[in-house]
């Protein structure tokens, strides 16, 4: 018998993201399918004001698109002593154009004279599977909790990794091997919910074929 996979769309153009899910994901019954195997699509707007909005809206948008299931998240990082900015305007502060090295620096200058609890800090992530339809079908939400480093440090993973240090560790998440944050990122703790309500839909689905 023939192995029954399912096609998922994996909605981001955010590369960093894409090589998470992808290893993530390994190992299921889906085929992961990028942006790119579809025609060209205006970047979807993320206009929602928390991040379950924008993964919502991503995942819909994409999955319309598309014509198949679309996996979308919406992530920032919160610093205790920016009051949990930038937060949801993470991928966009200090200006849409900044340099990512640029918005780190800007990011350490304006929490330089905070006491040691201003630098915790967490990231965020909310994670929304959706049908062509509009359908949300599975939904999750991870949190990583941490400390701001005093200097970047490590050129792995993407975004504020090289600031970031994850609790139990004292390495930043550009210091860290790839298989140590796919297992305790907000991004692997939010998939992990959604793991066993999308397995279930694609079960449903490959039954009624
Ligand atoms: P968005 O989810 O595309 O709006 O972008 C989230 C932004 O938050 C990214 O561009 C990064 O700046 C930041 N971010 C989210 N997750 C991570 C992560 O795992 N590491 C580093 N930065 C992240």
């Amino acid at each position: 018998m023939s192995e029954r996979i399912f096609n998922l769309l994996i909605a981001t153009r955010n590369p960093g993201k894409i090589l998470e899910l992808t290893q993530m994901l390994e190992g299921s019954r889906v085929r992961l399918l990028g942006l790119g195997d579809f025609a060209a699509m205006d970047e979807v707007e993320e206009t929602g004001r928390t991040y379950r909005a924008n993964a919502v809206l991503k995942a819909r948008a994409y999955a319309r698109h598309s014509g198949i299931l679309a996996i979308a998240d919406d992530s920032g990082l919160e610093v205790q002593a920016l009051g949990g900015r930038p937060g949801v305007l993470s991928a966009r502060y200090g200006g849409e154009e900044m340099p990512f090295s640029d918005r780190i620096d800007k990011l350490l200058k304006e929490i330089s004279t905070a006491a040691e609890a201003g630098r915790r800090a967490r990231f965020a992530c909310c994670i929304a599977v959706a049908t062509p339809a509009g359908e949300v079908v599975a939904y999750g939400r991870g949190i990583c909790s941490g400390q701001i480093a005093v200097t970047p440090r490590g050129d792995h993973g993407f975004g504020y990794d090289p600031i970031f240090i994850p609790d139990g560790y004292a390495d930043t998440f550009g210091q860290l091997h790839s298989s140590v944050k796919s297992t305790i990122s907000h991004r692997a703790r939010a998939l992990a919910q959604i793991i066993p309500s999308l397995r279930v839909f694609i079960e449903n689905q490959l039954d009624l074929r």
